[in-house]
């Protein structure tokens, strides 16, 4: 493994603050992400996870302080579309697909849009994403609202992975999976990283996290409290008290 003095940063995030009028939902947040690498996120409730994945994409908004620099350019002053372009995309917890669109039209109008392909080019960037995330080819004409809830999350990293972004951000892309599923999805992270794609993930369920993520990142009341090997974080006592004490409890 590339060790940390070693790595080329793709993605860098330096000092970036987040406030809802009195509420610091990010507080002078800095890390970087290497090129290659898939880099874990998890931490409590309210931690300020997602809004993390808002300010780096723009989407909804960005940090009200601080900087987001991809491959050396500033990209908090984008707007989410050139930021999207860019190539930083994004997943969202809840599902975000057009439910009446097939889950092909659903990838082609992603790989037109955040890829900004043509017609024929976007098709087959729809097709081989479809075939990445091995969607079956009988669910391809499905309308999205009659997918299952694991085929959802094929096509919601089908869709994302036509845009082909350089880093790809999932939002608990585990919530809703049983079991076996969750290791389906590993797979399916595992594939989409072999093609390249730098990852970062936020999840709760962290036996995923533990199984693919190089590098894991814990935040806490919107700060870093514990960033490096996952196996060091998860027995850093600090992350112990924050996030899985409370888990064991049940909390
Ligand atoms: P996580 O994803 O870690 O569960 P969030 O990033 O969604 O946490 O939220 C962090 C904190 O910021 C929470 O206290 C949440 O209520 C607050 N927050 C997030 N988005 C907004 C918003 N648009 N307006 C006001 N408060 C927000
Ligand atoms: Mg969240």
């Amino acid at each position: 493994m590339v060790k940390e003095g070693q790595r080329e940063p793709l993605l860098e995030i330096r000092r970036v603050t987040r406030r809802f009028g009195a509420l610091v939902a990010l507080d002078n947040v800095s890390f970087s992400i290497g090129k290659g690498e898939i880099f874990g996120i998890a931490g409590p409730n309210g931690s300020g996870k997602s809004t993390l994945f808002n300010v780096i994409t723009g989407i909804p908004f960005g940090p009200s302080e601080g900087e987001v620099i991809l491959s050396g350019r500033p990209i908090h002053r984008l707007r989410p579309h050139e930021i999207s372009r860019a190539g930083v995309l994004r997943t969202f917890q809840k599902d975000a697909e057009f439910a009446t669109l097939t889950a092909r039209e659903n990838v082609y109008a992603s790989a037109v849009y955040c890829g900004q392909m043509s017609s024929a080019e976007a098709k087959d960037a729809a097709e081989r994403a479809l075939d990445d995330v091995m969607l079956a080819k009988e669910h391809r004409t499905k309308s999205a609202s009659n997918l299952s809830v694991f085929e959802r999350k094929q096509l919601m990293i089908a869709s994302a992975i036509a845009g082909r972004p350089k880093v790809l951000l999932l939002d608990e892309p585990a919530a809703g999976l049983t079991k076996p599923e969750v290791s389906g999805l590993s797979d399916l992270i595992s594939a989409v990283h072999a093609r390249g794609i730098t990852i970062v993930l936020i999840e709760h369920v962290l036996p995923l996290l533990l199984k693919v993520s190089k590098h894991l990142m814990i935040l806490n009341h919107g700060a870093v409290i514990a960033s490096g090997e996952p196996e060091d974080v998860v027995r850093n006592p600090e992350v112990v008290e924050a996030y899985l004490g409370k888990r064991e409890a049940g909390l």
